[in-house]
């Protein structure tokens, strides 16, 4: 018979095949197969299967990689979806979902059952009924579920979860990844014992494919992943649930740049079943979601923890010469003296973030990117943080030549140098991406935090989630206002969600724990109302900002971003596509303007921003754009629906 392969190419045609020895579709049907193409092999999936011979000349498929179909036809639709939302091919759709690998390798499964689901307050029980409810009327309805940190969401989840299961479906948990951790776990593993399938990026693809077919055969109740878990292939879902709804990681940021988020809202639509989104923080969007009523609002106000609550402080910088203003040193060492343990937050690795020169003033930059280069002591070396490349520190500077080179500012591994440096009697430890690359990284440090083996903890944000640690008294931040003034609308959202999350890893024990927030501008009302753990007001003035500015939610945006090589040929035409393109009803073209990143791993990069109150124009419009590019191979569109990142 004769079978359309989709290969993962960024072209829109499936590839016809002949297939030796098959006979009927379902024997060949959403299996992965390999297939001569040009002068090699490519893999591929089977999306069609028929026994009219085509009129042109097919070759054979050289093999079948899975024995049994691998996904089904919702699968294909969810790929469709993506496609024709996120503007890539459906075979890149399809590989975005689909394992990679061919044989599968058991995970471990964590926890044996043993417990059972505490009791519910009255806010509780009203949100997981309102869930329930939904679910029993097999209705389709999003939640927002608003909460702070400690008001009992995820235990609201561990009900809905069992309800689900009662009622013979399985739910999907979204966590950001680096909340996957061995806690979350456990608290979803000690209720569904074996029944539970997790999945993160360290999962190796085999692990991933072996949780798949897991999946696929129900043999599991509950899923517990980060983003990518949204596209599990799971016979009969109950409900989808998204915890920290307001994180960056849900959006991916490779082609096609889908948001988990926006996956989970289609699914759960198309299976008439319901979305939860779980913040203490929600995002702008979400909150006024909630307002208007397209979101049903579910609030958990009180707290569990029986604890008094923790003392922010904000000290104003401006002026101050060393890292750490005098006071929070001796906030720190009251605490050690007392044996309790310290978290320090900056959110930038690395030893120092500019190496600049003393007479004319440039920062040493990455050749391949249009950012300046951190020095990382452990390695003695220049690193871009953008493309990882690496360069000898230089002993003049690349610009003018002069000899006079200043190393400007602190990263977390300066701070850990500091520290040791003024408490020479504490254990200190430092979590950040270059402390945590190993398998177990993350975790070993966390363990022997919870072992009080590590007195002071200096991390980026990493500390900030899934930490549980009731000796942890003393919260300080760094340079609180680092991502304050990036060129994107989301920035004061970011900020502060992040503050708030800092700053309830303190005092969740006995002890009344203390906060202190370095910033060089305490003005802003974004460090102002996270002092004060103040949402709603945060809410309310952000609101007034965005909809002065056009911005979500009170607009939609999708953004085109050219790169290419040759910076002037990337302008021209990007200009170019604009006089001929345009722009039409519904949609307004902001642009083209060199992206803030203008540089990033070699290639130059323009960009447009299409922004209207609806997304169907604008996606009409990016599509233009692509067709406008897509026999032109000297330079790449990125196209990125409702986008994260606007640098
Ligand atoms: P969140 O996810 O909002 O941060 P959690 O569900 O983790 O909150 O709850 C915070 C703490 O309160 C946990 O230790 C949890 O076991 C406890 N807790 C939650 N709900 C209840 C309840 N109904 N009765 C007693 N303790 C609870
Ligand atoms: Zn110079
Ligand atoms: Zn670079």
């Amino acid at each position: 018979m004769y079978v359309d392969v989709v290969l993962e190419l960024p072209v829109d045609s499936a590839f016809t095949y002949c297939l030796e020895n098959v006979n009927r579709a379902e024997n060949a049907l959403y299996r992965r197969v390999e297939v001569p193409f040009r002068k090699g092999t490519k893999r591929g999936v089977i999306i069609r299967a028929f026994h009219d011979k085509p009129s042109f000349e097919v070759k054979s498929v050289s093999a079948i990689l899975d024995e049994a179909p691998l996904f089904g036809e919702e699968t294909l639709e969810l790929a469709n979806w993506i496609k024709d939302f996120y503007l890539c091919s459906l075979g890149e759709a399809l590989f975005t979902i689909l394992p990679r690998e061919i044989k599968e390798k058991k995970d471990i499964i964590p926890v044996k059952k043993t417990v059972d689901l505490l009791e519910l307050n009255d806010e509780q029980e009203l949100a997981v009924s309102r869930v329930v409810e939904t679910i029993e009327k097999q209705e389709h309805k999003a939640f927002l579920l608003y909460g702070i940190t400690g008001s009992g969401k995820t235990e609201v989840y561990r009900h809905i979860a069992a309800h689900c299961r009662k009622l013979g479906k399985t739910s999907i948990i979204l966590v950001p990844e680096i909340a996957l951790t061995p806690q979350t776990v456990k608290r979803f593993a000690e209720i569904f014992g074996e029944r539970i399938a997790v999945i993160h990026s360290r999962l190796n693809p085999r692990e991933k494919l072996y949780h798949w077919k897991r999946i696929r055969n129900q043999e599991v109740d509950i899923i517990l992943g980060a983003r990518s878990a949204v596209f599990a292939p799971v016979p009969h879902p109950g409900c989808i649930i998204i915890d920290e709804e307001h994180e960056a990681s849900y959006k991916a940021s490779d082609t096609p740049k889908y948001n988990a988020r926006q996956a989970a809202f289609y699914l759960a639509a198309k299976n008439k079943i319901p979305l939860v989104l779980g913040s203490a923080t929600p995002q702008i969007e979400s909150f006024y979601h909630a307002e208007s009523g397209r979101l049903e609002l579910l609030t958990l106000k009180k707290r569990f923890a029986k604890e008094q609550m923790t003392d922010v402080r904000i000290i104003n910088m401006t002026g101050e010469k060393g890292v750490f203003h005098p006071e929070l040193i001796k906030k720190v060492l009251e605490r050690i003296n007392k044996g309790e343990q310290t978290i320090l937050f900056l959110n930038r690795r690395g030893f120092v973030p500019y190496v600049s020169c003393n007479s004319c003033g440039e920062s040493v930059k990455c050749s391949h990117c249009s950012v300046s280069l951190t020095y990382h002591k452990n390695k003695n070396a220049l690193i871009c943080h953008q493309c990882s490349s690496a360069v000898r520190v230089p002993s003049r500077c690349p610009v003018c030549h002069s000899e006079e080179l200043n190393f400007i500012g602190a990263g977390t591994e300066k701070i850990e140098d500091l520290l040791a440096a003024a408490f020479p009697q504490a254990r200190i430890k430092r979590m950040d991406f270059d402390t945590t690359r190993g398998k177990k990284g993350h975790e070993k440090l966390l363990d022997s935090l919870g072992k009080g083996e590590i007195v002071v903890l200096v991390g980026t944000q990493m500390v900030s989630k899934g930490l549980h640690l009731p000796n942890v008294t003393v919260v300080g931040v760094i340079d609180a206002d680092i991502a304050l003034n990036l060129p994107e609308f989301r920035a004061g959202e970011r900020v502060f969600s992040l503050l708030l999350q800092v700053s309830g890893r303190a005092g969740r024990g006995d002890i009344k724990g203390e906060v202190i927030i370095q910033t060089r501008n305490p003005a802003s009302y974004v460090i102002d109302y996270a002092a004060k753990s103040d949402y709603k007001n945060f809410y309310e003035k952000e609101k007034e900002i965005r909809r002065e500015t056009g911005f979500p939610p009170f607009s939609r945006i999708v953004r085109l971003v050219l790169r290419g090589t040759d910076e002037r040929m990337v302008e021209e035409k990007l200009r170019q596509a604009v006089l001929a393109v345009g722009a039409g009803s519904g949609v307004e073209l902001l642009g083209p303007a060199e992206c803030p990143l203008s540089k990033l791993n070699k290639y130059y990069r323009r960009h447009v921003i299409l922004r209207g109150a609806d997304i169907k124009p604008l996606l009409i419009y990016a599509k233009k754009y692509k067709d406008y590019f897509i026999s032109d191979s000297s330079v790449y569109l990125e196209i990125d629906p409702d986008p994260f990142s606007m640098l």
